[in-house]
């Protein structure tokens, strides 16, 4: 069976479908799915427009309920809607389970917040005037998500759109559209009106193009790659239209002298190689000091033979498969790249046979890098991560933050000093002590700086900065 797209409250089959494919046995056909065309992604553009008036006054007891129902569905359903996502996507089980829960708590999050709304009532600086501020929805907000998160970054951009009364075109990337489907499902039958919540799977060349270039989208939210990025940024200033850009990463992770060991590992391996890398909070940069390189890479080795890469639901796996042929040979042309630069290959980088056919790859570690090798500065995607050696903290700080990227950057150290000197210094949006570069809550603001993100906050209170506009009102009394 086809699952459909979702425009104006119906199912529609459209001319095409596609196949959504499992990366750990490519044998595995998830299911199929309907494949927009330009002419649906108008349409659902065109109900969107025509379901805001009514949704951006809609009470918010209906859009608290919607949301919370939505929210104990998909907790509900976490095992269920966890092994769709493993299988579509490749991350393990526990990795999937651990997302979907992580959706669950954001839908309910933002039930909550429909309740909290607030503005302000100041005096104003001339006699006998009030003035009140209040924020209002935008309108059209259009969605574009990527791969690797398949369904918490779709929750955490769907859930306060519709909390704060916006209506949403969306479209998930192509390779994961099952995860997507299931919570526009969810959405649906948990009662809101037609036209409210769109969806259109299909490809980014067609249907996202089509969306960038509607003057009917008020505000675009993405998240992928910095040159999608671009296109959705220079499309939004032609249509003087709100934009936010989540993008790329080339996280630091430092680790000092006095560094507690395991700790440090720990860290390290699972901000490199957990999901196969493919977090844009992975990290991939190990700026390590000379007092403890020799000791940490000793470590790094064995800790990295002991890593179990295999199908994505097996129990006992630690590490999926990459998520497709594409980015796996994009994963092993920057292991070659890297070796002609003259760093050198201490550990893994081969491609790795299994019970199944699938895209499995030994996770990489580099040594003996510069932070001007290739491999240190664009974003490679996958399960490969390079030890840079530097003389001292002082060193070390300039390395992490010499990077065109600023999402996440993290530091192992048992000194205070350190600690708070590198959370004021680091030129990134998050800062993780003796913490794994990812791995990030789901109620407080995400996002980063310089290359990596545009625009205001995702998640926790801080989105309402982009799902709202600003209105100041004045009353002479
Ligand atoms: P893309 O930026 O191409 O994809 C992200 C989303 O944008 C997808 O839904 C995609 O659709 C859509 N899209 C593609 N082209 C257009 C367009 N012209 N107009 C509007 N939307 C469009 O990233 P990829 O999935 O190709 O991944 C490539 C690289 O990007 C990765 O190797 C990684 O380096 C980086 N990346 C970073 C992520 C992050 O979280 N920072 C997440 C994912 C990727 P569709 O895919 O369906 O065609």
């Amino acid at each position: 069976m086809v699952q459909k797209n979702l425009i104006d409250g119906e199912w529609i089959a459209g001319s095409e479908a596609f196949r959504n494919i499992n990366p750990s046995d490519t044998n595995d056909v998830v299911g199929e799915y309907a494949r927009a065309s330009a002419e649906d992604a108008r349409a659902a553009i065109a109900a969107a427009k025509a379901a805001f008036p009514a949704w951006s006054r809609s009470g918010i007891l209906e859009r608290h309920a919607i949301l919370r129902k939505t929210a104990d569905e998909i907790l509900a359903r976490k095992d269920e809607l966890g092994k769709l996502l493993s299988r579509e996507e490749g991350k393990t089980l526990a990795e999937g389970i651990g997302e979907t829960v992580r959706a669950g708590q954001i839908f309910d999050f933002f039930a909550g917040e429909c309740l909290r709304l607030a503005g302000e009532v100041l005096p104003s600086a001339r006699p006998n005037i009030g003035v009140e501020i209040t924020r209002e929805p935008v309108g059209v907000v259009g969605i574009i998500t990527p791969w690797n998160f398949p369904i918490a970054i779709p929750a955490w951009k769907i859930a306060p759109a519709l909390c704060y009364g916006n209506t949403v075109v969306f479209k998930p990337a192509e390779l994961v559209p099952g995860s997507s489907w299931a919570i526009v499902d969810i959405l649906n039958r948990a009662g809101l009106p037609k036209g409210v919540l769109n969806l259109v799977m299909g490809k980014g060349s067609v249907v996202g193009q089509a969306m960038l270039d509607s003057p009917d989208i008020h505000a675009i939210t993405f998240t992928g790659s910095t040159g999608t990025g671009k296109r959705v940024a220079l499309a939004s200033v032609e249509h003087n239209r709100k934009y936010q850009l989540e993008m790329g990463g080339k996280n630091p992770f430092v680790v000092l002298d006095d560094a507690d060991l395991a700790v440090a590992v720990e860290a390290a391996v699972n901000s490199a190689f957990f999901s196969t890398g493919q977090r844009c909070t992975a990290s991939s940069r190990l700026i390590v000091t000379e007092g403890i390189h020799d000791r940490f890479v000793a470590a790094m080795g064995e800790r990295m033979k002991g890593l179990v890469v295999d199908d994505a639901l097996k129990a006992g796996t630690q590490i999926g498969p990459v998520v497709d042929e594409s980015q796996l040979n994009q994963d092993t042309d920057y292991i070659a790249i890297g070796r002609q630069e003259g760093a050198k290959l201490a550990f893994g980088g081969e491609l790795l046979k299994r019970d199944t056919p699938g895209f499995y790859l030994q996770p990489a570690l580099f040594t003996e890098a510069t932070n001007a090798m290739r491999i240190s500065r664009e974003e490679i995607f996958g399960p490969v991560a390079s030890v840079i050696r530097v003389k001292d903290y002082d060193e070390a700080l300039t390395v992490a933050n010499d990077t065109p990227f600023g999402l996440s950057s993290g530091i192992a150290t048992t000194s205070l000093k350190y600690a708070t000197h590198f959370k004021r210094n680091a030129e990134a949006g998050m800062v993780m002590v003796n913490l794994p570069t990812a791995g990030v809550d789901f109620h407080v603001p995400f996002g980063g700086r310089k290359s990596s993100s545009h625009g205001s906050r995702e998640q926790g209170r801080y989105a309402a900065e982009f799902y709202t506009t600003v209105k100041t009102a004045y009353t002479l009394a």
